[in-house]
């Protein structure tokens, strides 16, 4: 049996919606580790579109148990739409099929009004849905934690001990105050709501591993977005690696036998921040045209540019990805020639081939990069490896030796059917 992870390897977007839908397919139980209501899986369930943010997809298939992990910051408000919904659709029948971790940290109204102040007065790109100012309560050591909804009295005086401070900081940024007794209702009413289907994640977990059913770890965001090893301070406010996954979800490092990183087969970033292979030109306008490159809540135009080997190396070093998966190869067809990025070159003249890890300096790193054939046909119909154009193949294969890491499957459209899959890490099935 065997319990993988799944991570972005660029900036997120890589379209890990799609190949967490596969390898949801093959797993039994699915864990979320990190981030807040940001995944994102739409689902069709009798022609009526839903789209889940924290729940996994996995939720789908009555036999697959889904845990929202201890790392997942948890709004109530919007977890208990998603079960509702799922409920009207005739899903989650057995409340015992979701467990939310009560140890999972609360996003509480403050934390929004304090992100969307925050947002007013400077654009910093968060999503405002409070997720970076409810880890930094947890980091604090003043969050509110699941188990806490469900326990009154100590739910008042921790939030009597966090209310002051939390309402000065809304009103110096212009927003509106909270009232106690409201905040207190709301988080008591919905505490109640989410109550069967709180647990203990990691107990769950480790019976379900001793069991031997097989574990998809679902990371949101991407690599170079974590806290730690991204190209801070344009990241996000949890681990996004691989490493975090069991820390997110109480087991330990030895549960973990895969780690797939998902890459696009070009490279995109929303919002500021270093990117290096940043393509501000027709072909860069080209990328985001064909790859429909636009915000999904937002609509905000991606920034893109070919393909860093050098993040992608970076990326399997800090998660010790054991194979990729390439999303949107069929985005590249038409192109002449295809450039990946093998080196940069430094402002102090310097050819460096590993990623910086002082991000600053990749603000004047100039990409080196090397030249591939480009291919005409359409892939969207293909459903073998070697069906694949010859110079499609060379693409992959040059990545591969690039990275150090084997691809595992190829995506060529956004259908389901169309991903070429070469090798299962779920190795039992
Ligand atoms: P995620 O957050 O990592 O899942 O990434 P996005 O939300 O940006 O999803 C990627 C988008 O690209 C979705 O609309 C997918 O349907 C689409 N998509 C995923 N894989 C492919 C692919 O191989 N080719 C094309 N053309 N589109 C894809």
């Amino acid at each position: 049996m065997s319990n993988v992870v799944i991570v972005g390897a660029q900036w997120g977007d890589e379209g890990k919606g799609k190949v967490v839908d596969l390898f949801t397919s093959w797993a039994d139980v699915v864990v979320r580790y990190q981030g807040g209501a940001n995944a994102g899986h739409t689902l069709v369930v009798g022609g009526v579109k839903t789209v889940l943010h924290l729940v996994p997809s996995g939720v789908l298939h009555p036999g697959k148990k889904c845990i929202i992990g201890n790392g997942v910051v948890v709004d109530p408000e919007a977890l208990m739409d998603e079960i509702d919904v799922l409920k009207s659709r005739g899903l989650l029948s057995d409340p015992t099929q979701l467990v939310v971790s009560e140890n999972a940290h609360v996003i509480l109204p403050y934390h929004k009004r304090i992100d969307a102040g925050r947002e007013k007065k400077e654009a910093i790109g968060t999503t405002g849905r409070g997720i970076g100012p409810c880890y930094e309560d947890k980091v604090a050591r003043r969050g509110i934690r699941v188990r806490d909804l469900g326990k009154p009295e100590s739910l008042r005086t921790k939030l009597t001990a966090r209310l002051d401070e939390a309402n000065a900081q809304i009103a110096s940024l212009g927003g509106e105050k909270l009232e106690l007794k409201p905040l207190l209702d709301w988080a008591l009413q919905l505490g109640r709501r989410m109550q069967p289907y709180v647990g203990d994640g990691s107990e769950t977990l480790s019976h379900e591993v001793a069991r031997g059913r097989a574990v998809l770890f679902e990371g949101a965001q991407g690599t170079l977005l974590d806290i730690d090893h991204g190209t801070y301070p344009y990241v996000t406010s949890s681990n996004t690696v691989a490493g975090n996954a069991v820390v997110g979800a109480g087991l330990g490092p030895t549960a973990i036998d895969e780690v797939i990183g998902i890459t696009k087969a070009y490279t995109t970033r929303v919002g500021n921040g270093p990117l290096p292979t940043e393509l501000n030109d027709a072909t860069g306008e080209k990328l985001r045209t064909v790859g429909a490159e636009f915000g999904a809540t937002t609509g905000r135009p991606r920034r893109c540019g070919w393909l860093d080997a050098l993040v992608l190396r970076y990326a399997a070093r800090v998660n010790g990805l054991s194979g990729l998966a390439i999303t949107k190869l069929d985005v590249l067809t038409g192109f002449d020639t295809i450039l990946v990025a093998v080196a940069y070159k430094l402002p102090d003249g310097k050819t460096v081939s590993e990623f910086p890890s002082d991000p600053e300096l990749l603000n004047d790193a100039q990409p080196v990069y090397e030249e591939l054939p480009g291919w005409k046909e359409p892939l969207g119909d293909l459903r073998e490896y070697s069906e694949l154009p010859a110079n499609a193949q060379r693409y992959v294969e040059r990545v591969e030796q690039l990275v150090g890491v084997e691809t595992i499957a190829v995506s060529v459209g956004a259908e389901r059917a169309q991903t070429i899959v070469r090798k299962n890490p779920f190795r039992h099935v």
